[in-house]
């Protein structure tokens, strides 16, 4: 269902779709030399390997094959590395939707206290480094957080991806906070997030749905990346 909304997103934009599946038995060897041309194809701008891969890869040192200039999902070593020190590069979509979510609601981050739940690689550590970016007091609570109630209750701005069901709910919000749901679970009444968002209506002053919200902007933002990496490869000097 990925796969196939972002190819789609990617005609929609105008601009040329790659797939390239593999079997699931497909060595290492072989992912690697299939990302190794992609790579030096100068007709292609950005290359994402789709995760999670089967057992018998290892995604790291794949996922570190593309180059920087490439890396429309913003996951290499490199790509991390720019962002830890604020330098220019491709964020990783995820994060960045929220980003440009915040944004485009008006939710100040200069000197608001922004706290995220969820360290991983792919949201929870490059959303607390680009709110950090934005000038927010950043907090990034995990499952080893003692008093994860009593973080979150501090937050002007609440970014939850966590992957557990209905994590958070009304005890964890402060009053007029903006809530940001990055949870998508399926369940038998349809898609719901990490926050029982019905029971803080009265409480959180913006909260995004499930689904709708951070969802589709992860897809924009790859269209938006790919775009970025497309001039920065033409115009290394002046990639804006
Ligand atoms: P992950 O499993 O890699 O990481 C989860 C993080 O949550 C970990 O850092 C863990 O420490 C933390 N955590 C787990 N239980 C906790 C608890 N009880 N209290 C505090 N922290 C806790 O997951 P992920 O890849 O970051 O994804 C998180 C969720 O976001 C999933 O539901 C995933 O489906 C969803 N997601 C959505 C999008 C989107 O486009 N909307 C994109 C990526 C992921």
């Amino acid at each position: 269902m990925y796969v196939a909304n972002k190819r789609r997103s990617v005609r929609e934009a105008g601009m040329r779709d790659v797939h390239r599946s593999l079997p699931q038995g497909a060595t290492q060897k072989q992912v690697a030399a299939c990302i190794d041309e992609l790579a030096a194809d100068p007709h292609i701008s950005g290359i994402l390997l789709q995760l999670p891969l089967p057992g018998q890869l290892d995604a790291a040192s794949l996922i570190d094959r593309i180059p920087v200039g490439k890396d429309v999902d913003g996951l290499t070593t490199a790509s991390a590395g720019l962002l830890a020190r604020g330098e220019y590069g491709l964020r990783p979509c995820t994060p960045s939707g929220v980003i440009e979510l915040l944004n485009s609601a008006g939710v100040p981050t200069k000197g608001a206290h922004a706290v995220v739940v969820g360290r991983s690689q792919l949201v929870g550590r490059p959303m607390a480094q680009l709110l950090l970016l934005r000038d927010a007091t950043t907090t990034l609570a995990h499952r080893h957080t003692t008093d994860l109630t009593a973080v979150t209750r501090t937050a002007d701005i609440l970014v939850v991806a966590t992957g557990i069901c209905g994590l958070i709910g009304p005890e964890h919000v402060k009053p007029g906070a903006t809530v940001i749901d990055v949870g998508i679970h399926r369940t038998p009444t349809g898609l719901t997030g990490d926050v029982r968002a019905g029971e803080l209506n009265s409480i959180a002053s913006l909260i995004t749905p499930v689904p709708g919200g951070v969802g589709p902007m992860t897809i924009a933002m790859l269209m938006a990346n790919t775009l970025q990496a497309a001039r920065w490869t033409h115009h290394p000097a002046h990639p804006h």
